[in-house]
């Protein structure tokens, strides 16, 4: 099959490709459904904990989707597909809507959701993002946003004035994946974040070889010399743990402490991080 692009461009499709074309339309399609019906989409929250790794402290907002037919879609197979045709907006702030109502539960924890460069970049982010947590009654300063550096890429005066009017309302900024990116490290002084969490690719290895933690150890000094908190995601052992108490590190996230969870399996988890305190 050949689909013309333009200027004079043909490219010839895979069968699978177009049903891939498809596939991609029906997902937006239904999920557009899910939002608007309020149904199979949910949040669910994975802790993050201080360095002693019995205390939580804060809460990542992370999708799930239970498509009708499809079964459980990852958020790294609809994210994309939402971020294609624009639902990415309506449904990041229905995320957002849904932590609000979380950070009224834990008042004594940050909650933190992700946003994506498509929804930073739409027309009056910062505002759109404000009003809604007025809408809700919530804390701005309780509520971490989550960017990656994608956002940061094209340096333009736009994207720091987003930033500086969410940081002047009391939000906080963090830089998701950090490392993955193309991560010139001088964007750090030039924009407005407050936390770096390291990418779990970063991770995986740690504690194993004898050069495995230079990586994280020259990200906590750096974050360190710029006033800026450190977590670490994917932590799955205690030997990763014990390497990055070694480095520095201020926060972590992953797998040995808790995956993302329904809100109602919360209490449970959160009791006992309170008992050990
Ligand atoms: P992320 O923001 O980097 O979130 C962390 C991902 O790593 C989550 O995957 C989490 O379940 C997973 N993870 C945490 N600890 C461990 C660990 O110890 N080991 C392993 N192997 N994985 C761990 P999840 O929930 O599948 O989300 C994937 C990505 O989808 C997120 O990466 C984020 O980029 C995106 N996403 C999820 N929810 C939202 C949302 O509400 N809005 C937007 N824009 N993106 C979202
Ligand atoms: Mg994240
Ligand atoms: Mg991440
Ligand atoms: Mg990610």
């Amino acid at each position: 099959v050949a689909k013309y692009e333009g200027r004079g461009h043909f490219r010839y499709f895979e069968q699978s490709m177009d049903d891939s074309v498809q596939t991609r339309q029906e997902i937006a399609t239904d999920l557009r459904n899910a939002l608007l019906n309020n149904v199979g989409l949910e949040v669910h929250f994975q802790p993050q904990v201080d360095m002693s790794g019995q205390h939580v402290i804060g809460l990542e907002a992370l999708l799930r989707w239970q498509h009708p037919t499809r079964g459980t879609i990852s958020p790294d197979e609809f994210i994309p597909v939402a971020e294609e045709n624009g639902v990415i907006i309506p449904l990041g702030e229905w995320v957002l809507r849904q932590a609000c109502r979380a950070s009224h539960t834990w008042p004594a924890l940050f909650i933190a959701v992700n946003v994506s460069p498509v929804q930073f970049r739409s027309s009056d982010f910062a505002n759109r993002i404000k009003t809604i947590v007025a809408e809700e009654q919530a804390d701005p300063t309780h509520i971490e946003l989550e960017i990656t550096e994608s956002v940061l890429l094209n340096d333009d005066d736009e994207s720091r004035h987003t930033l500086m009017a969410l940081r002047d309302a009391g939000f906080k900024i963090a830089l998701d994946d950090f490392g993955t990116g193309y991560s010139s490290l001088s964007y750090l002084s030039r924009f407005p974040v407050d936390k770096i969490k390291i990418d779990r690719s970063f991770i995986r290895n740690l504690g194993e070889g004898e050069n495995s933690g230079a990586i994280v150890e020259s990200v906590v000094r750096l974050g360190r010399a710029m006033g800026l908190t450190v977590t670490a995601e994917g932590v799955e052992t205690e030997g990763q743990m014990a390497a990055l108490t070694e480095a520095g590190c201020d926060e972590m996230q992953g797998y040995l402490f808790s995956r993302a969870i329904p809100q109602d399996q919360l209490p449970a988890l959160l009791a006992k991080s309170e008992g050990n305190k």
